[in-house]
């Protein structure tokens, strides 16, 4: 018998669609692009490959729409190994989409239009409640309408499961959510968006955990990109160190490690075993170019 626990990823999906120039066009100039890629991408399916990819058991609730990249995209959860019951194809509205421009200097400009993402509502997660019932990890971030999020946080949390959000991207949040999720996972950004607090060594770091523990958060995993990340849980609190390796490209680099660590959990781990284990999968994914591509297999951590 299979003793994992299931994790169920309620969030967003997109298709980035990423051109390389060598300068931005200005306002109302026709630029010639050099290459153009096609990939997949949004926070929730960044999260719930990764946690499939390093072994968990992942159903998704997602919503796309009933077009090209709607199709690719339940296409691609299937061939991750994800469960799409949840995934809904939405008659009148687009699938998410990213418009990512990116210059020789390597910076870049994201346009996204969230389309069926943003009509994820109750509605349709009381539709795939039993994916809720039998899953025990809850992965949650802020792609989705806030309304959703908070429902699914609220009942989840009644039926006793693990709720981890990842405030990402960062938007001030009630103290209903707060009360009703078990672990949140800011970077330092997010974390000052939140709390105020800048993080510029481990007691800030600690300080800006508290403010999350007043509100009713048990765990707090502050990622801290080369230096890892700190812990602090009702036991333990401490910077929790990553691999060094060659960074080339650290997009997804925190939904690799939200995926690993709700994998780490499902499969018995305690917190610091798991943010370790997300470390370890994080700085593999930051060696790759690529969102999905860059995620790591569970075979890659091993080796
Ligand atoms: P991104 O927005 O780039 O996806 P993020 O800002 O959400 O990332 P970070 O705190 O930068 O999150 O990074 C998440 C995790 O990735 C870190 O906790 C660490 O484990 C790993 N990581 C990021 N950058 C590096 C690096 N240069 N070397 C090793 N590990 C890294």
């Amino acid at each position: 018998m299979d003793k994992d626990q299931k994790i169920l990823v309620v969030g967003s999906a997109n298709t980035d669609m990423v051109i390389r120039v060598d300068e931005f066009p200005s306002a109302g100039q026709t630029l010639m692009g050099h290459s153009f890629l096609l990939n997949p991408g949004g926070k929730g399916a960044n999260q719930a490959v990764a946690a499939a990819r390093l072994g968990g058991q992942v159903a998704m609730i997602a919503r796309l729409g009933n077009d090209l990249f709607g199709n690719q995209t339940i296409e691609n959860f299937r061939k991750e190994g994800l469960n799409v019951d949840g995934v809904v194809l939405d008659n009148k509205l687009p699938s998410g989409v990213a418009q990512i421009v990116v210059e020789k200097s390597g910076e870049n400009t994201i346009v996204v239009a969230g389309g069926a993402n943003q009509a994820l509502n109750t509605r349709q997660v009381n539709k795939y409640y039993n994916l809720l019932q039998e899953s025990e990890v809850i992965l949650l971030q802020l792609e989705i309408p806030l309304d959703t999020v908070l429902y699914v946080a609220k009942k989840a949390t009644s039926l006793g499961k693990k709720v981890i959000l990842n405030p990402a991207p960062a938007s001030k949040l009630p103290n209903e959510l707060y009360s009703n999720i078990y672990a949140i996972t800011p970077n330092e950004t997010e974390t000052k968006f939140l709390t105020g607090t800048k993080i510029t060594g481990e007691e800030s770091a600690q300080h800006a955990a508290n403010y999350f523990h007043d509100k009713g958060v048990k765990v707090v995993v502050i990622t801290l990109g080369v230096a890892g990340a700190f812990l602090s849980t009702p036991n333990f609190a401490g910077t929790l160190p990553t691999l060094e390796v060659e960074a080339v490209d650290t997009t997804a680099a925190g939904d690799t490690f939200n995926g690993a660590l709700a994998a780490g959990l499902s499969k018995g781990m305690n917190w610091q075993e798991a943010v370790t284990f997300a470390n370890k999968a994080a700085a593999l994914s930051v060696t790759k170019h690529g969102a999905q591509a860059s995620v790591p297999f569970l075979k890659d951590i091993q080796e």
